[in-house]
């Protein structure tokens, strides 16, 4: 029996929700972003979602250099340049001026702050196309930064009876795990490395507080789908691969292994916030390189999902 949360939660950052998404678990979904989380994945190709407040986002490919943004900025904020214009990120102004002033919208505030109601009535606007698969995932960022959000929200959520899924890195407090988790349906948990220096310089985190909320999770009734961004040359060595395989063999319960293979589609949002991208050689890896590596975790005993299943 889930014990009923009385901590009143007025809001949280959410940087987007998208809807009729067919990549994030069954059926059709609509996806909530929230922003902020606790690592640093330098793969990370949602870096806007890596800060917990607003923050100004710039799209180069829609300014005209009309400058009228340079004229209104408050302290100087945005400047021009030689070819570009110069922007301060860091500065904590209000940056509305500048965005009124720029008829292009190359300018927004990625993040906005929304109530819990605010956010579970838009989710149910999509309730119809729902259907009987899909429903509702968090994700982020970290969707369990915002525990007492998260849960007021699930159980809005479940009383309209909306599938839940929550999609998280796994670094979080036992307790919030072991709180939060039992209001959803499904979740979905990332393993990015095994050991745990490697883990600690990719991530900005230690591995340990995943792998054993991952295990205490496997051992709740709640299912558990594995995700595994797979980043040639981070985390797809044998070693690494052997020593998920066997991790994954000793966990109770869990539906699948998904193999995320690394993609280049976030990089250019890196220099829209004011970012700086850390792999910028990396290349994603070929098709014929990822079916190796669903078939040598098939080939250990684990359950991958799109070799010989259905995958969403
Ligand atoms: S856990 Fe996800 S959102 Fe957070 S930094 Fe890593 S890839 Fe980005
Ligand atoms: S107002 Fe918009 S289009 Fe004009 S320079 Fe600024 S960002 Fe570019």
């Amino acid at each position: 029996m889930l014990q009923s949360n009385r901590k009143t939660v007025k809001s949280a950052n959410v940087i987007n929700i998208q809807r009729f998404s067919l990549q994030d678990g069954p059926g059709i979904r609509s996806t909530v972003f929230f922003k902020g989380c606790p690592l640093k994945c330098m793969w990370c190709s949602n870096p806007e979602s890596q800060r917990t407040e607003p923050q100004l986002q710039f799209n180069k490919v829609l300014c005209d250099h009309c400058m009228k943004c340079v004229k209104v900025c408050p302290e100087n904020a945005i400047r021009s340049g030689d070819k570009d214009l110069i922007f301060d990120f860091e500065k904590k102004i209000d940056w509305s001026p500048c965005i009124d002033a720029c008829n292009r919208l190359a300018l927004t505030m990625s993040g906005k702050s929304m109530t819990v109601d605010e956010l579970v009535s838009e989710l149910l606007k999509d309730q119809v196309f729902y259907g009987e698969d899909g429903g509702v995932t968090f994700s982020g960022g970290e969707a369990l930064l915002h525990k007492d959000f998260l849960i007021q929200a699930a159980r809005k959520l479940k009383k309209e009876g909306v599938h839940l899924i929550l999609d998280t890195s796994g670094y979080a407090a036992e307790d919030v795990v072991g709180e939060v988790v039992p209001y959803f349906d499904e979740v979905f948990f990332d393993i990015k490395h095994m050991d745990n220096e490697k883990h600690l310089y990719y991530t900005g985190v230690n591995n340990q507080r995943i792998l054993s909320n991952l295990y205490m999770i496997s051992e709740m009734k709640v299912p558990v789908a594995i995700r595994y961004p797979m980043i040639p040359g981070i985390n797809d060595s044998l070693d690494n691969l052997k020593a998920m395989a066997d991790f994954i063999s000793t966990l109770p319960q869990y539906t699948y292994l998904y193999v995320l293979p690394y993609h280049r589609y976030g990089v250019s949002k890196y220099e829209s916030v004011g970012m700086t991208y850390k792999l910028p050689d990396l290349k994603a890896p070929d098709k014929n390189r990822v079916d190796k590596v669903k078939h040598y975790f098939a080939s250990s005993g684990i359950r991958v999902a799109g070799l010989f299943n259905k995958q969403y």
